[in-house]
């Protein structure tokens, strides 16, 4: 089942950027099926994708070897009632929608079923998402497999080995890309502040930081206090600017935000 056909129900922001990644990436456009309520997503997807666009969630799903449940949580009991009069034992459910403990699917399908939860992030609309992956024991190596592939098209995958651990994927990973927008925002704030154009000091912070990541991608036998104090010398400015950091307990505010995301995420459970 290595080209199975897939069906996102939902097709938002985060399902587009993996039907994306998929086709771009040669996955035939036939095998890929969304459905949604309203016209417009589902226009563009067929559009630009050329994938099978439709309303109905159960018809999709019924024709589909793979769901991958793509709705918000608020409405993934009301999709997953309506999907559990289908015969689903012989298809695999994956779902991105943070919070809902698997156990619950259960519940919701109110029968046996293989399901997969995942935690992509929005980078993955560029191809370098991080996503982690969750499966219990029930799961075999081919379904896994083949959601490895599904979210390996927008980025990395990490499996996770329990349930609980998805709650820090969010927090390094799904969250995270905020933080840095924060950080290179603020950056620029100072910039804009101190007499430079917007665009002169977007486009100092924003390259600064990826020439930052790209460092500690590249460079895996450096520890990340190595790349940073051989930015530093003593007395220096960039020493300056990381006791100040420091100083304003930037690493017990960052422990504290993540703190903060991991209960937030056990509070939507
Ligand atoms: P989104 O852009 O708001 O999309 C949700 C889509 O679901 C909308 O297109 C909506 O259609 C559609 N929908 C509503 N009711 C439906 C129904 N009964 N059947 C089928 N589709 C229905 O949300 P998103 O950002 O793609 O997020 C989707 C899931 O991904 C969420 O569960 C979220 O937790 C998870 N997720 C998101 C991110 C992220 O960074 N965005 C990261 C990780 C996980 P209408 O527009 O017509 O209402």
């Amino acid at each position: 089942m290595t080209q199975a056909k897939v069906c996102f129900i939902g097709a938002g922001n985060m399902p587009r950027a993996i039907i994306s990644g998929l086709v771009t990436n040669g996955y035939p456009a036939d095998k890929v099926h969304a459905t949604n309520p309203s016209v417009g997503k589902l226009d563009a997807l067929k559009a630009d994708f050329g994938i099978q666009v439709s309303h109905d969630n159960v018809a999709a799903a019924d024709d589909a070897d793979v769901i991958v449940l793509s709705v918000k949580p608020q409405l993934m009991q009301m999709v997953c009632e309506q999907l559990s009069h289908l015969d689903l034992s012989n298809k695999l459910l994956v779902t991105i929608a943070a919070g809902i403990p698997a156990a619950r699917y259960q519940d919701y399908f109110k029968q046996p079923i293989k399901l997969i939860r995942t935690m992509p992030n929005t980078p993955t609309q560029i191809g370098v998402g991080m996503t982690g992956l969750f499966a219990d024991n029930s799961i075999s190596a081919e379904h896994k497999q083949i959601c490895e592939t599904l979210m390996k098209t927008g980025g990395e995958v990490v499996w996770v080995k329990t349930e609980d651990e998805l709650n820090q994927v969010i927090a390094l990973a799904g969250s995270s890309p905020a933080y840095f927008f924060l950080f290179i925002e603020s950056m620029i704030q100072h910039g804009i502040k101190t007499g430079l154009d917007e665009q002169t000091a977007r486009a100092l912070a924003q390259q600064a930081a990826l020439g930052a990541a790209q460092m500690v991608v590249q460079n895996p036998q450096l520890s990340l206090e190595k790349l940073r104090t051989n930015v530093m010398s003593k007395g220096g400015t960039t020493a300056r600017a990381v006791e100040t950091l420091e100083e304003g307990d930037l690493r017990g505010l960052v422990d504290q935000a993540m703190t903060n995301c991991i209960k937030r995420a056990e509070e939507m459970a």
